[in-house]
């Protein structure tokens, strides 16, 4: 395992082990330059992807990049049946120099592998993780985007291909990557989103797999997820299966608040969250910037009361996709709050611009989080 803590531009790759196909048939230069003028979220792909299958006995093999087009897949294949599946997300920055970086790419591969154990899929080298990215970003670099705050995603992904209906493991799992140019967030400045508690629904419970990168845990958050919808809100907040009193986080992002007196709070790691890269990228700047930042049990009680008598002064969610993101009301049956007048906060607004500034190299990293890799 490599360490995380490790500067990023140490992290092994293999992209020499994936044998390139080139796309005989990609978008031309004028169709590209009309996509990247008008970027959306997760709707455009690149000219190739990157695969890797690995078998049961055999290991990784038949690593290559080779035109992006549709899988065959036997109607049986196990993922279809059990969800044996596995995700990562994570982005390459162009910076103004013209030059194209990762941010933290080791990190996403040592989750991944924790995501595969738990979902007993079989471990995926670092180096073949990196060098998927490497190779598949070396012969799609006009896809990265330039302008600003855009980035090409990068989803990473493994599942069971093996046709077998017989529920254990399976012993054929394909790796893909994709990649996808992606526009800000928030076209036309960052606005607050307002988040529903979810309502009898939990996204993960103990010893289950909310700490593992997995699309059933998404598949579960769908329905109180419409249901935030029906309510006027664009995210679900969870809470805590046991209890249903603590703060968990949102279908897909970590959660903090912000107390009057400068402090920040986030939900402790429990086994039942995902332990979020940009969780702890943002704990991390906030700590050496002076703040205390404390990893704790929050009640939902707690949260609303703090936001009515002012004692909570923000709350934000953050992820690699929308960054961070200002939290302006929260709502649920019983209640309807909102906070720092709907308006985004200058904690939330200050570390959103401090993490932006080391991804897209307008601030030093003297953290060694990005690798340049184009
Ligand atoms: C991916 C994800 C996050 C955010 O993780 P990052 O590494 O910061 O992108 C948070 N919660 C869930 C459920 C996720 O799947």
């Amino acid at each position: 395992m490599t360490d995380t803590t490790a500067p990023a531009s140490d992290a092994p790759s293999n992209a020499a082990a994936f044998e390139v196909r080139p796309n005989q048939a990609p978008l031309s230069v004028e169709a590209r330059d009309e996509a990247l003028a008008d970027l959306k979220f997760g709707t455009q792909f690149t000219d190739h992807m990157a695969r890797a299958q690995w078998v049961s006995g055999e290991g990784w093999g038949d690593r290559r990049v080779e035109a992006y087009g549709p899988l065959q897949l036997d109607p049986a294949a196990a993922v279809l049946h059990y969800a044996q599946e596995i995700f990562e997300g994570l982005k390459a920055y162009r910076w103004a120099d013209g030059s194209v970086h990762l941010f933290r790419p080791q990190a996403n591969a040592e989750r991944f592998n924790r995501s595969a154990h738990r979902l007993a899929l079989p471990q995926l080298p670092v180096e073949d993780f990196i060098g998927s990215i490497e190779a598949l970003v070396a012969v799609d670099e006009a896809w990265v985007p330039g302008v600003e705050e855009s980035s090409l995603y990068l989803r990473p992904y493994m599942f069971a291909s093996e046709a077998f209906l017989g529920v254990r493991p399976a012993h054929v799992i394909d790796y893909l990557l994709i990649a996808s140019p992606v526009g800000p967030y928030f076209a036309g400045g960052v606005k607050p989103v307002s988040i529903w508690v979810a309502q009898g629904y939990h996204r993960s419970g103990p010893g289950g797999t909310g700490d593992a990168k997995c699309g059933g845990n998404y598949a579960a958050s769908l329905l109180p997820q419409q249901q935030a919808y029906e309510n006027g809100c664009q995210q679900v907040l969870f809470l805590d299966a046991k209890d249903d009193r603590y703060l968990e986080e949102l279908g897909g992002m970590n959660v903090f608040v912000v107390r009057a007196d400068g402090t920040i709070e986030t939900p402790r790691l429990t086994g039942t969250i995902l332990e979020g890269i940009t969780r702890y990228s943002v704990i991390q700047l906030l700590e050496d910037d002076g703040r205390k930042v404390v990893e704790k049990d929050i009640t939902l009680d707690e949260v609303r009361t703090g936001i009515e008598s002012g004692d909570i002064a923000e709350v934000f969610a953050c992820g690699t996709a929308a960054v961070v993101t200002p939290v302006g009301r929260l709502a649920s049956p019983s209640f309807d709050v909102t906070i720092n007048g709907g308006e985004p906060g200058d904690v939330t607004m200050g570390i959103r611009t401090r993490l932006t500034d080391i991804q897209y190299g307008r601030a030093e990293d003297v953290y060694g989080w990005m690798r340049r890799i184009a």
